[in-house]
């Protein structure tokens, strides 16, 4: 089973997780910049960020065999304050790099005038250099959140079929359905999706366009939500080919309008086996180690 995690916060996770992730077939992940949980005060602080995730993780995850993207914006939650919005001059630079394959995590947190201009601005960059678009959906006030934003981006005349419409439930699916958006759904150990909620929204909706993720972060999370939610479509009569389709075609499709997945086998890898004696700017991930 090949396995293509959509939505993920590797940076926040440990090398143990990088070995599951593998062994449970995941093979490529998407990490969309987000909130770090402490507020930033300065735009270095996502300069630095956003150089973590096009360098260093992604050299990280290579190493346990794993294909690293991300995706680069501002997140909602800081597009209210506003030494954080000055990162919205130096967003186009990084929008250009290899390994960048989306805007986001865009949307709403708490819909305040300011989040709708950075939402806006930020559809605006993704259209204009031709990257999709991913969009979470506020945590409160859920239904009336999805609504607006799914008004944002019809009025921002990127193509839906370049935005995902991320963090849906049984509640938001059907308008984003209609709406020709991709429709995400992360997969919680105890809070908003399960695996086997999941596996019902399949049933009701159809394969296309449906993207599952772990979003799995700083917070109570499970890497391996993915893999628990291709277990439970199996198990409740959908084909591999059906899996296949979810966990790693639909996210080849959707990312893949970038231009910029490399889906190739990590050169050299073999699980269990030494790592090769490779360095990311002098540093190892074997820190002691002779390179
Ligand atoms: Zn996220």
């Amino acid at each position: 089973m090949r396995i293509f995690d959509p939505h993920i916060h590797m940076s926040a996770r440990t090398t143990d997780d990088y070995v599951a992730m593998y062994e449970s077939g995941v093979r490529a992940v998407v990490e969309p910049s987000f909130w770090l949980g402490q507020p930033r005060t300065s735009v270095g602080s996502f300069v630095d960020y956003f150089d973590g995730l096009i360098g260093w993780e992604r050299f990280r995850a290579a190493q346990y065999g794993i294909r690293h993207h991300c995706t680069i914006g501002l997140n909602p939650k800081e597009a209210n304050d506003p030494r954080c919005r000055e990162v919205l001059a130096v967003l186009p630079r990084y929008l250009a790099k290899d390994g960048v394959v989306a805007v986001g995590e865009l949307g709403y947190d708490s819909m305040t005038p300011e989040e709708d201009e950075v939402f806006v601005a930020q559809l605006d960059l993704a259209r204009d250099v031709g990257l999709p678009a991913v969009v979470h959906t506020p945590h409160r006030d859920k239904a009336a959140g999805t609504t607006r934003t799914l008004d944002v981006v019809r009025d921002s005349g990127i193509g839906s079929e370049r935005v995902v419409v991320d963090h849906l439930n049984e509640t938001t699916v059907a308008e984003v359905a209609d709406s020709g958006c991709w429709m995400g759904f992360s997969i919680y150990p105890h809070t908003k999706m399960d695996e086997h909620r999941m596996v019902a929204i399949l049933r009701e909706y159809g394969t296309e366009r449906m993207l599952v993720n772990s979003a799995a972060d700083w917070g109570q999370s499970d890497p391996l939500k993915t893999r628990r939610t291709a277990e439970a479509m199996l198990g409740a009569g959908f084909t591999e080919h059906d899996v296949d389709v979810v966990l790693w075609q639909n996210p080849v499709a959707f990312y893949g309008q970038s231009g910029r997945l490399h889906l190739d086998p990590v050169p050299g890898f073999v699980v269990h086996e030494p790592l090769a004696p490779t360095t990311f700017e002098g540093n190892s991930v074997l820190r002691g180690a002779r390179v």
